[in-house]
């Protein structure tokens, strides 16, 4: 299991601000410096950290560092997507050998792996809106208010028409981005839209349809509370921003 700490507690949109610091000694570095929200930390057998061997962001590189040289903080409580750890991480002059640099260019690495990871969290983003639209048709078509089906009302029925617009049109989104990756062509553009869309579409569907479940959907008993509370992190995580400069697009 494998850990990306790039977020820092002062520092998660604005990549070029993080404080993390590598210094060059004999035979490698030492690193400084402490992240935040970093998924799967407690479990994970090795880290990429971003720290920076200059100012600026041209400044910030790469290291591959063994879970070993880190300190690892309690599992933070979440609001959702809970089956997933995440936790704060240290390095207090961990030494990495030279070889432990694995990328000098660790912005252009960063606003890279956006690109590839923003198509991946569009595609869950649709998972959950699907599971969300089939739990609510499935439910609007046997419950009953007022001497017919809950779909049957407009109010209702017109909310799920709209959340299978938005699946389709993400699904697609997401079906572009990751396309064009898988081609090895520019998709910076297409998979920062796939995100955004895909992460607003599954916060605004899952809403929808908890509201079509009634007293039921604020229930753990029944499964949109749980989706309710994973959503959001869709909107918050590989953030939404690109390179302000334009040059890694
Ligand atoms: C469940 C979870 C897992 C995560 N896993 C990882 C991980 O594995 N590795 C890792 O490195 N990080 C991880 N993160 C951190 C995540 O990438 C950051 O939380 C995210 O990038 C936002 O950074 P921030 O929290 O510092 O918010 P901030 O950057 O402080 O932003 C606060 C708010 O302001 C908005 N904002 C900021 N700048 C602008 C702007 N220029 N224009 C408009 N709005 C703006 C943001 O969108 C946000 O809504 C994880 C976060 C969560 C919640």
């Amino acid at each position: 299991m494998a850990s990306y700490a790039l977020t820092e507690p002062h520092a998660g949109s604005e990549v070029a601000a993080i404080r993390s610091r590598a210094e060059r000694v004999q035979g490698g570095f030492r690193l400084y410096g402490r992240k935040t929200w970093i998924s799967h930390a407690p479990e994970a057998g090795f880290f990429v950290v971003f720290a920076k061997v200059a100012e600026g962001r041209e400044g910030i590189a790469a290291f591959l560092v063994e879970r070993e040289g880190v300190e690892v903080g309690p599992p933070l409580p979440k609001l959702g997507q809970r089956a997933s750890s995440a936790a704060e991480v240290a390095l207090e002059g961990t030494f990495v050998p030279e070889e432990a640099l694995i990328a000098r260019e660790g912005f252009r690495l960063a606003m890279g792996v956006f690109d590839r990871s923003r198509p991946v969290v569009a595609a869950m983003a649709v998972g959950l809106l699907r599971r969300a639209l089939d739990e609510a048709l499935a439910y609007a078509r046997v419950r009953e208010a007022f001497g017919k089906a809950l779909w049957e009302h407009h109010g209702v029925g017109f909310k799920l028409a709209e959340m299978a617009m938005d699946l389709e049109a993400a699904r697609l989104l997401a079906h572009r981005a990751a396309d064009l990756a898988e081609r090895g062509e520019a998709n910076s553009m297409e998979a920062a839209m796939a995100k955004a869309f895909a992460a607003d579409a599954a916060v605004r569907g899952v809403s929808e349809a908890l509201q079509a479940f009634g007293g039921n959907g604020y229930s753990e008993g029944y499964p949109m509370a749980k989706l309710y509370r994973d959503a959001k992190a869709l909107q918050i995580y590989e953030g939404h921003l690109g390179d302000p400069a334009g040059d890694c697009a």
